[in-house]
């Protein structure tokens, strides 16, 4: 009888983790975010009781996770990408430790660096980008952002939840002195069969990907080209 946050992975159901699907198979409950697979909620028994996070107010998951772990079942709490990443996972399990019901964590993979390595973007690449900045651009998630910090800080930017103010965070970044000419990307359901993928600069990539819609992440950097010359196809591969 213990309450797992699981990590569903970042879109492919086949990139949940084999312990994470392992509990999905045996669960009692499950207790599901948008965000994961149908084919891992299809993953679970014919029996379990099973609950979409739909529009529930983190309050009311919170309480129907401590509810579901009092009634003493083996629930499994299925959340995109990773728990502890942008997922209010850690607020779950404040909420359940307080109510002295067991939880664990089983960690996913998480979009970070999943979704930009789908679409051939290494977030990292020797001699290019040696460091990687991961901002919510959701202003409703901590206040704004610190763009003077941002514009100074090399390497890469990737920027969850931010494709419905694209226009806002890119003329922010420029107006504090970050190259308008800097190569960046958004990847839109990253990892399934619908990642779709807009390459442009910055002040062109709010225009370009105007039609993507969430889940999204925007990746600013270097990178962005690197991965445009190691696509298949393309002729910039230099070896
Ligand atoms: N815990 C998750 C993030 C949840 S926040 C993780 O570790 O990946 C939700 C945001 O994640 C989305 O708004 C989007 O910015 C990003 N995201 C999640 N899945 C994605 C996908 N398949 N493609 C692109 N972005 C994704």
């Amino acid at each position: 009888m213990t309450v797992w946050l699981v990590g569903a992975g970042p879109g492919d159901p086949g990139l949940i983790t084999a312990k994470g699907l392992d509990l999905i198979r045996t669960c009692e409950a499950l207790v599901y975010d948008v965000l994961a697979a149908d084919e891992l909620v299809a993953e679970a028994p014919d029996d379990a009781l099973l609950i979409p996070r739909a529009k529930l107010k983190q309050a009311e998951i919170n309480a129907i996770l401590v509810e579901l772990g009092e009634q003493g079942l083996e629930v499994v709490r299925l959340k995109g990408g990773d728990p502890f990443v942008f997922g209010r996972g850690s607020e779950e399990i404040e909420a359940l430790r307080a109510a002295g019901i067991a939880c664990e964590v089983v960690p996913g993979v998480s979009s970070i660096s999943a979704v930009p390595g789908s679409a051939g973007i290494p977030i990292t690449h020797r001699g290019v980008s040696a460091q990687v900045t991961v901002v919510s651009g959701h202003s409703a998630d901590g206040g704004d952002l610190d763009y003077d910090h941002l514009a100074r800080t090399p390497g890469t930017l990737v920027v969850f939840m931010g494709v419905a103010h694209l226009n806002r965070i890119t003329s922010q970044l420029i107006a504090a002195g970050m190259a308008p000419t800097r190569p960046a990307a958004v990847v839109a359901r990253g990892t399934t069969v619908h990642e779709e993928r807009v390459d442009a600069t910055l002040d062109s990539i709010a225009q370009d990907a105007a039609d993507l819609r969430s889940p999204a992440l925007l990746i600013v950097g270097e990178v962005v080209a690197v991965g445009a010359a190691q696509r298949p196809g393309s002729s910039a591969i230099t070896a």
